[in-house]
């Protein structure tokens, strides 16, 4: 894993507060009740947040599973030692489902063709598997005719059937849940319809895990609030009218660079590629080693601010693949070197995943997910 020396090289990194994690992880164990299994959903390195390190933390105290999205990922977190049920939230290939009997991963069946080549594998009886119904997505997810048959064919071949789950389709997205609460009628219709009683039926991601103590079943699939973000507004105004918005989630990410260079630009003169901010006073400008190909997107351009020193310094110009120019006017004590917060926090100044993401046109689940690709990732208290 990452140490400080890493970051001394770096142009970017994230720094992950340990103690928002484990937080935010209790804050979900309290909500569902000690009964209940937790899944922490690591997909995409844990949402851009570094899988590793968010897996380690949380393991012991917190996590009863993990959910990933391949069986590569769930392999990698049994490579660092991670020994808590790992569900493969993708479809598993042919080719793959070695990888996943090696690592004792559960693999999530969505297709006929998914329970054929689990069938085909001869350890086949080693890999539990959750079957993935569709009660209207229309993602992933078996239908009509193909759920009895896949039951079949997997008691057939001596395969254990552990789960059954589905997501919903716009629970984050709406104050209004009707389309949700048909989900769960239908899920319900269709684990009645199974022959088999299942033991870990699931259907909670975040905002339902929130929101819906009925969507809970026996575990919940929480990504992006163990990360201390909620899954939108409409999810925060919900929570607001059922008083269950004194959640207090804490952000655990803190994107970081470092001023490259400082320099004086002249009023009138301009900076950045296609001329579009134009210096109406003696500037000081802070370059910054980090820009859209370290996921800082392009749309940020004249609008995002960062915190040097604690202040606020607006993005001016455009973003570039790797260079970022803000204004630092008003930060007299800024030097080259310092260290400059693009996401986070710094006293009672906030840069938020929400800002950017309003600015980038996007949620906050890309805006974390797209950070620092490849960059270090610490763990800091
Ligand atoms: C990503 C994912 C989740 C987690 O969703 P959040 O909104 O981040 O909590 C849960 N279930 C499935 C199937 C997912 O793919």
């Amino acid at each position: 894993m990452t140490d400080h020396r890493d970051i001394e090289q770096a142009n970017n990194w994230i720094e992950l507060s340990s103690s928002a994690l484990l937080h935010n992880a209790t804050l979900f164990r309290r909500l569902i009740g000690r009964d209940l299994a937790f899944m922490a959903v690591v997909k995409a390195n844990a949402y851009g947040h570094g899988m590793l390190p968010v897996a380690k933390t949380i393991e012991e105290s917190c996590a009863d599973w993990f959910g990933v999205f391949t069986a590569a990922e769930g392999l990698a977190l049994r490579e660092a030692g991670i020994t808590v049920p790992i569900l493969v939230l993708g479809a598993t290939s042919r080719d793959q489902i070695d990888c996943a009997v090696e690592a004792g991963l559960r693999l999530s069946i969505m297709s006929t063709r998914g329970v054929k080549d689990l069938l085909d594998h001869p350890s086949c009886a080693r890999v539990p598997v959750h079957l993935k119904l569709e009660t209207g997505t229309n993602r992933q997810g078996l239908v009509g005719a193909q759920l009895p048959q896949a039951v079949s064919l997997l008691a057939g071949g001596g395969v254990t059937i552990e789960g059954a789950y589905t997501h919903f389709a716009d629970i984050e997205d709406t104050t209004d849940h009707i389309f949700a609460a048909g989900q769960i009628d239908r899920f319900t219709a269709l684990l009645e319809q199974m022959d088999v009683t299942v033991p870990i039926p699931h259907t909670a991601c975040t905002a339902a895990t929130i929101l819906f103590s009925d969507t809970h079943f026996q575990m919940v699939r929480v990504g992006i609030g163990l990360f201390g973000l909620w899954p939108s507004r409409e999810t925060q105004v919900s929570a607001a009218a059922l008083e269950r918005n004194d959640l207090d989630l804490r952000p655990v990410m803190t994107w970081k660079t470092r001023i490259a260079q400082i320099k004086d630009v002249p009023t009138g003169e301009y900076v950045g590629y296609g001329r579009t901010f134009r210096a109406t006073r003696p500037t000081r400008i802070a370059v910054l080693p980090v820009g859209y190909a370290d996921g800082y997107d392009r749309k940020l351009s004249g609008g995002a601010h960062t915190l040097v020193r604690g202040t606020r310094a607006p993005v001016v110009g455009r973003i570039c693949m790797n260079l970022t120019m803000v204004d630092v006017t008003d930060v007299a004590q800024a030097r080259a070197g310092d260290e400059v917060v693009l996401l986070g926090s710094v006293g009672d100044e906030s840069v938020s995943a929400e800002d950017l993401a309003r600015l980038a046109d996007t949620i906050n689940y890309e805006i974390v997910t797209r950070a620092a690709p490849g960059s270090p990732r610490i763990l800091v208290p």
